[in-house]
């Protein structure tokens, strides 16, 4: 229960993928570790230092093991900070039938339909005129100051037989408040930015900004054996990651530990700071070289010798919807931690990684359980096939079991949450 209600917090506190990392930034500096800038170079690298980088919604953490990782290998978390939700257009301001009203793109495959009659609340990040050039702002307003509303069922007799389908362009732009049709100087969004960063109208350049359900998280069911909450696809998996990396206290395991929260998963990690950039490869091949014992020697001579957990939440079955699982493979809510499938690389995982995996579980008494996707259905994607590929280090695709998932709110098992950090400590330690 400790571990479930940390990671609400965690959740409560990243509402975009800006503010996850400067969660998981406040955690690992609060433990010792210290934020480096990319552009200088890394500090050497004793056994047992921690440092981190922050790029946007990505984060790279690692703490020195007491032998060359050319020689000892790495040892790797790789989560997303990302989740679907609507977006905000560079020009959002609309004004219809006297409600004003902002334009939203969709980010990712949400569940559309999920964030209608929803209090919205606004967050992310905010470019502005600064003294030297353009300064970053978190920007976070967590007032109910939007909604998606539905329309009456007097007035859409057949939602029930046919479901909610909401146009993406014309229906989803959420009313902010009433308006008249001239507008003449009014500019309610960026009125808002300025004045909630204190800044000048005219400093206010561009914006990385997202809407969030301001409902907290919570725990949930008759006796508390869920999470009910936004953002579990994969702040649940970023939060175990920062956790298993902390909770290694003062042991030095031989390989060099590494977490990788990637952000921009939701639409196909291919950007700067995703999983497919060059980000995580270059850096890895820095942390070889500064570390204090380094012999040198190339990223592939390490990663030979290294092992990935990508985690990220996967598929309970669904009490009325079972058919849409494998008869064999049904993941259940805290039953453990779910290893992935697919002999097509959708997910990385092998037999041999499979197995180291379901060895770490056994060493922390957590159960485990294996989902395959149903051989008619598509198999999802994650991070897990994308940076296996980029590595060359060999991948285990695992993750906690949910429902809802792309649900402007979600629902996991308090159990799986501690299992999953416990066993990836201990892969951190001696995996
Ligand atoms: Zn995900």
């Amino acid at each position: 229960m400790a571990n479930a209600n940390d990671m609400l917090a965690f959740i409560a506190a990243s509402p975009s993928p800006f503010h996850c990392v400067a969660e998981a930034a406040r955690r690992l500096v609060a433990a010792g570790f210290t934020q480096v800038d990319e552009a200088e170079a890394l500090p050497r690298l004793n056994p047992g230092d921690g440092f981190f980088i922050a790029r946007g919604g990505t984060l790279i953490a690692w703490r020195g093991g007491a032998v060359c990782p050319s020689v000892a290998g790495f040892r790797l978390l790789g989560a997303h900070t990302d989740s679907p939700n609507l977006r905000i257009k560079p020009n959002p301001e609309r004004r219809d039938e006297g409600y004003v009203r902002w334009a939203v793109e969709p980010y990712g495959g949400l569940l559309v339909a999920t964030w209608s009659d929803r209090d919205l609340g606004l967050s992310g990040r905010v470019a502005l005129r600064g003294a030297g050039g353009v300064e970053t702002r978190l920007l976070r307003v967590d007032r109910p100051i939007a909604r998606i509303p539905n329309i009456a069922i007097h007035l859409n007799r057949k939602v029930n037989d046919e479901g909610l389908k909401l146009n993406k362009q014309t229906e989803l732009p959420p009313v902010v408040a009433l308006g008249t049709e001239d507008a003449e100087g009014e500019e309610l969004f960026r009125a808002l930015v300025s004045q909630e960063l204190a800044v000048a109208r005219d400093d206010v350049l561009a914006w990385d900004l997202m809407l969030h359900d301001v409902s907290p998280p919570t725990i949930g069911g008759l006796q508390g054996e869920f999470v009910f909450t936004p953002r579990l696809d994969n702040q649940a998996m970023s939060y175990c990651a920062v956790e298993a990396i902390l909770a290694l206290g003062e042991d030095v395991p031989e390989a060099t530990s590494v977490i990788m929260l990637f952000d921009h998963e939701e639409c196909g990690s291919r950007s700067e700071r995703g999983a497919e950039s060059a980000l995580g490869g270059a850096l890895l091949r820095r942390i070889i070289a500064s570390h204090a014992s380094s012999r040198g020697g190339a990223l592939s001579q390490a990663t030979a010798r290294s092992l990935m957990v990508s985690a990220d939440m996967a598929h309970a079955v669904h009490p009325a919807l079972s058919g849409r699982h494998d008869p064999d493979h049904k993941p259940r809510m805290n039953a453990g931690p779910v290893i992935k499938h697919n002999v097509n690389t959708r997910y990385a995982t092998d037999s041999v990684v499979a197995a180291r995996f379901k060895l770490a579980c056994a060493d922390v008494g957590a159960p485990v359980q294996e989902f395959v996707n149903r051989s008619d259905l598509t198999c999802g994607s994650t991070i897990g096939a994308i940076s296996a590929a980029k590595l060359a280090c060999p991948t285990v695709d695992v993750g906690c079991a949910m429902l809802s998932m792309h649900s402007i709110r979600e629902q996991a098992g308090v159990a799986d949450v501690s299992w999953m950090q416990q066993v990836m400590t201990r892969l951190l330690r001696d995996g």
